[in-house]
């Protein structure tokens, strides 16, 4: 068994500004992340957990990997917020997903409500519990899951990365099989389109992650599109395990070599993450634009004046 196809996509929604939401689809690694905290603080919130699991990716093979991992996402954020007001009390979901092709076992490690789904044989079945209020309502029988549905605190997390110095994870390890689909998703996606619907948006999308996610991403805005929504769909095929470019894993042991461009270090991501994560790179180009623009002005004031 190998991992076949895989897609990754992100949509701001009908109703928010700004997407808090973020992704990574570096098989044989998977994860989403779902920002909180407002505006640009859940957004670099998700980015640096994306940041540092994407970072991370080649290096982990094992659910103690995979928990490391998060662990470290968290206490990178907590460290921001605790240095930086603006961004204080920033949090987000992570979930993230291991395929071990020769063991064909999938390795889940996951904090708050974006979930992990397999689809098989035209069933879907979630794989991860909701850390929110409504789904520990609804395990204490105090809420039902029509009740949850519609609950207005329904997207109140009990458990986020980033808001404490330490975090617990929660891990599962599952068989997968060639012919399956696995499906994370943020609470954009299963809080507006029901299981029973994903199911059958995916068995009609072919099987085709891309497509998958494309019809995933559309329900979710045809029912109101309330929230960001993102999915990453892959599939299991038949075949021989992919040989992976492990150079990345073999430097991670505290010496990077500085000659091989694939051997980015943590730093080096997260200044990326600075630069890009609250949108401010961006501004360069305007300012730029901007100064152009007068100079051009000038030129011509001063071209009809001495004509
Ligand atoms: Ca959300």
């Amino acid at each position: 068994m190998r991992i076949g196809r895989a897609a990754g996509l992100t949509d701001t929604g009908r109703r928010r500004r700004q997407n808090e939401d973020a992704f990574v689809c570096d098989p044989p690694l998977f994860a989403i992340a779902d920002g909180m905290g407002g505006a640009q603080a859940g957004e670099l919130a998700s980015r640096l957990a994306a940041a540092a699991i994407e970072e991370a990716a080649s290096a982990v093979s094992d659910e103690e990997g995979v928990v490391g991992v998060v662990r470290a996402a968290n206490a990178l954020i907590f460290e921001r917020s605790l240095h930086d007001p603006a961004v204080a009390g920033m949090g987000t979901t992570a979930t993230v997903a291991l395929v071990d092709e020769r063991t064909e076992l999938l390795t889940l490690a996951h904090v708050g409500d974006s979930r992990a789904y397999r689809y098989r044989a035209g069933e879907l079945e979630q794989l991860t519990t909701d850390h929110s209020l409504v789904a520990e309502l609804v395990r204490s029988g105090r809420l039902t899951e029509a009740e949850a549905a519609v609950h207005p605190h329904r997207s109140v997390i009990t458990r986020a990365l980033g808001t404490e110095a330490e975090v617990e994870v929660d891990t599962r390890t599952v068989e997968v099989a060639s012919g399956d689909l696995v499906v994370l998703c943020s609470d954009g996606l299963s809080a507006m389109v029901r299981d029973d619907e994903i199911a059958r948006l995916i068995g009609a999308s072919d099987r085709d992650p891309h497509a998958a996610a494309e019809a995933l991403v559309h329900a979710a805005n045809e029912h109101g599109g309330d929230d960001n929504v993102t999915v990453v769909v892959f599939e299991l095929i038949e075949g021989e395990p992919a040989e992976r470019d492990r150079r990345a894993a073999e430097a991670t042991d505290g010496h990077p070599d500085p000659a091989d461009p694939d051997d980015v270090t943590r730093e080096s991501v997260l200044d990326d993450v600075n630069r890009h994560g609250a949108g401010k790179g961006s501004r360069w180009p305007a300012l730029l634009l901007v100064l152009a623009l007068l100079a051009i002005a000038a030129f011509a004031v001063w071209w009809s004046l001495v004509r």
